[in-house]
């Protein structure tokens, strides 16, 4: 029942002006929308929008050019402050960077500890979007819920093999090399250790 009730959420195309970016949640949102009177974009064009535009890589709404894709898809870890202020421009990344994460998501992460996390974190994504094929590509990562590592993903866009390719211009359709599985998990990682107050929890 609850998951029905999200399928029929209406989720915006673009979201209003008069609702504002902190109001926003995933679950009012997809990897399509937008709201770029206040420079949230989407960057994931279909080839209609590659034409309107003339070109790749730019919002496919209001055509906003913000992202250095040479410098992004040279995917270096090193470089990651740049790779996340790249992606916060995006409005779903955007609001996963700011979005409330349910409270249980982080006791079950202060719980497990980094090095658990870490570990999992290399599992589940070998699992779901690690492998050439993915019976449910497209939709195997969850919007919410108790997995710091789902709202990870969407953060850093290692959420399905089409926002990887996109964002990270791994090509769908094949396994992830180690090397690619290393990157995607450390920004995972990244993410979990800017939203989840470990230090905090040892000072206690
Ligand atoms: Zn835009
Ligand atoms: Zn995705």
């Amino acid at each position: 029942m609850e998951e029905e009730k999200f399928e029929k959420k209406k989720k915006f195309k673009r979201v209003p002006a008069e609702i504002p970016v902190d109001q926003i949640t995933p679950l009012d949102i997809t990897c399509g929308s937008t709201k770029c009177e206040d420079e949230l974009h989407c960057f994931r064009m279909s080839n209609k929008d590659i034409k309107k535009h003339g070109r790749k890589g730019v919002c496919k709404e209001c055509g906003a050019d913000l992202v250095d894709w040479r410098r992004m898809h040279e995917n270096d870890i090193e470089d990651a402050e740049y790779m996340f202020n790249a992606l916060k421009t995006e409005l779903i990344r955007h609001v996963y960077w700011h979005t409330e994460i349910n409270p249980e998501a982080i006791e079950i992460a202060l719980k497990r500890g980094k090095n658990d996390l870490a570990t999992r974190a290399r599992k589940l994504l070998g699992q779901k979007v690690g492998k050439a094929q993915n019976w449910n590509e497209g939709r195997q990562t969850p919007m919410m819920g108790k997995e710091i590592i789902t709202y990870a993903q969407h953060a850093t866009a290692t959420c399905c093999r089409r926002c990887m390719e996109y964002w990270h211009n791994i090509t769908p359709g094949t396994a992830l090399t180690e090397e690619q599985l290393d990157y995607c998990v450390e920004l995972v990682l990244r993410y979990i250790d800017e939203r989840v107050p470990f230090e905090e929890e040892q000072n206690k």
